[in-house]
């Protein structure tokens, strides 16, 4: 446990020094309030494609991160996915709640703890 909380702390930093070269991340933080827009994040949109995400996690190349096997990481177990009320898609904190595919996938992918 001790190995994977350390490994979380490095993803976190991590990912606060990609989040401040995030332009839409430097308005409103890493987390939207709850009221924030509820469309959904485009592949194509610049901060998606910053970290890489894909709507399918099948479709993205990656190695094993944090003991989880690629093909067991998607949105639906990231820390950062909250479920909405359609059943595929969830807000992710890290795009400001609004939604991505629950079986998506993005660098920013943390286990949830
Ligand atoms: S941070 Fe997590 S929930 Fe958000 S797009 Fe990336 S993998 Fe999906």
């Amino acid at each position: 446990m001790k190995g994977i909380s350390v490994i979380s702390r490095r993803k976190f930093i991590e990912l606060g020094a990609l989040a401040a070269t995030l332009p839409f991340l430097g308005q409103g933080g890493l987390v939207a309030p709850a009221s924030a827009a509820v469309d959904k994040v485009p592949v194509n949109d610049p901060a998606a494609a910053a970290l890489k995400y894909v709507e399918v996690a099948s479709d993205a190349s990656r190695a094993d991160k944090m003991g989880v096997a690629g093909s067991e990481q998607i949105c639906g177990n990231c820390r950062f996915y909250k479920d909405s009320e359609t059943p595929e898609w969830g807000g992710c904190a890290l795009f400001q709640n609004r939604l991505v595919a629950k079986q998506g996938w993005c660098m920013g992918w943390v286990p949830t703890a």
